[in-house]
């Protein structure tokens, strides 16, 4: 049997088609039109999107003794954003067409003189100021003394329990606190899928350091944890890259600043941004709130401001890259020189919204049936299994198509030895295994 890519990439429409096919992502409110910028994450997308969350917590927190825990409010007072500099200055310069009423990001366009949508020419406004946090109000009146916003970041609510954390935790620089969590962006432009939405989920570490010469250090150690992460979880590293702001493009407060960013069908895009914030947001915040932030230790009876080291990571553009990565168009050509093609998602084990496919080779056959779903049933606690039953072909193609590793066959043989077939999704191949080794056979490949 020999396999290859038809056609290397993927385009948008195929990713969009098969999300929706599948059930991985679809438009929010569909049946009202949708509403833009907005996404749902069907059944194998919200695990597929929980799986790409877990392995950022356990990478991040749980195989780490420096980095605690968090979860804090959407909603938080509204001086954070005052002290954060959302409300000044989190804006975008926003651009109307007066002729086709399209509107645009000023710092997306080419030229301020011609619309690119309908051409026409002088038919853009001046760029005026659109701040992005989303606004609510608190309590039964809508007034300014009840303005509130949603975040647009997660890291604020860290930045203004650092006192809690650390005192509560035990914890001393250098350590981190990480939180995963919802954040809300009224884009001008949402687009690319769910690449810019308006609801999103950030993970977010802050990594807090001593002022003693070390800051630079942990700066790059970040940055190969992180460079570590997507190679550990199969994103394919020629797409991937690692780009070093230049002073120009840093906060004046910044020291240093990378942006991690994938090769979309459209182009590259950021995917996370790593950037050493200095005393930045500490200081902030303890200048309008007037309580000290500082970290204070209690072996030297002296405080200090501890220095920032940030990684900020989207959790739907990672599942949109993973999505992307792992699709390939193949063609197969079997060993009597049949050729047939497929749509195979190669997704790391670890991630794979399902891990192990189970089938009776027919359904209308009771023993089969009850044999599969009894062997289905016993992997369950060591994987992420599924049932199904019908045309073997179609069976396959399904599994392929969702990204399931391997795939199990109960057939006749297994009802006379109890062994079963077990097919590997990227090399197609075939084994037969004794059902009394299936569960290490299994749990030894999807540990990888
Ligand atoms: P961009 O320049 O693409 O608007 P940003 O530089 O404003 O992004 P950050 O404020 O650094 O983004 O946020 C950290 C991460 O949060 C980004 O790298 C991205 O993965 C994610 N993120 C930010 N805005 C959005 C959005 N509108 N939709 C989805 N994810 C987002």
């Amino acid at each position: 049997m020999s396999i290859s890519e038809t056609t290397p990439g993927v385009t948008m429409e195929e990713i969009t088609a098969l999300a929706k096919r599948r059930g991985f992502i679809f438009q929010s409110s569909e049946i009202y039109g949708g509403i833009g910028g907005f996404f749902d994450y069907g059944p194998l997308g919200a695990i597929l999107k929980r799986n790409v969350k877990d392995a950022w917590w356990r990478e991040m927190v749980e195989l780490r003794d420096d980095v605690v825990a968090f979860d804090s409010s959407i909603i938080m007072h509204p001086s954070t954003w005052v002290a954060s500099g959302h409300v000044a200055a989190f804006h975008d310069k926003l651009v109307d067409c007066r002729n086709c009423k399209h509107r645009f990001r000023a710092d997306h366009l080419r030229s301020l003189d011609q619309c690119p949508d309908c051409g026409m020419r002088e038919s853009l406004t001046e760029p005026r100021n659109f701040n992005l946090m989303m606004q609510t109000s608190i309590g039964p009146l809508e007034d300014s003394a009840s303005r509130a916003y949603l975040r647009p970041e997660t890291a604020q609510g860290i930045f203004v329990n650092f006192k809690n954390i650390y005192q509560s935790a035990r914890k001393r620089p250098p350590f981190g606190i990480a939180q995963i969590g919802k954040s809300f962006r009224n884009e001008i432009t949402p687009g690319n899928f769910t690449f810019r939405v308006r609801e999103f989920e950030q993970a977010e570490l802050e990594f807090f350091v001593p002022d003693d010469g070390k800051d630079m250090r942990w700066f790059d150690d970040w940055v190969s944890a992180r460079k570590k992460w997507y190679s550990d979880y199969g994103v394919d590293a020629t797409k991937l890259r690692f780009y070093q702001l230049t002073p120009e493009e840093r906060p004046h407060y910044a020291k240093a600043g990378t942006d991690v960013e994938y090769l979309f069908p459209w182009g590259w895009g950021e995917l996370e941004s790593i950037a050493h914030r200095g005393t930045y947001d500490l200081d902030a915040h303890m200048q309008l709130s007037g309580k000290d932030l500082t970290f204070f230790d209690e072996a030297t009876k002296t405080k200090f401001t501890p220095i920032l080291i940030e990684s900020s990571a989207g959790m739907d553009r990672t599942t949109l890259t993973m999505l992307i990565d792992a699709y390939r168009n193949e063609s197969i050509t079997d060993a009597s020189g049949k050729s047939s093609t497929r749509i195979v998602l190669r997704f790391h084990p670890a991630i794979a919204p399902v891990q192990v496919g189970v089938f009776p080779l027919a359904r209308n056959k009771p023993d089969l049936v009850a044999r599969a779903h009894s062997i289905e049933q016993g992997l369950r606690a060591k994987a992420r299994t599924q049932y199904d039953e019908g045309n073997v072909g179609q069976l396959y193609r399904r599994q392929d198509e969702i990204g399931t590793p391997y795939c199990v066959m109960v057939d006749y043989q297994t009802l006379d030895d109890g062994t079963v077939t077990v097919r590997d999704r990227d090399s197609m191949v075939q084994e037969r295994v004794s059902g009394d080794s299936l569960t290490t056979y299994l749990s030894s490949r999807l540990l990888v």
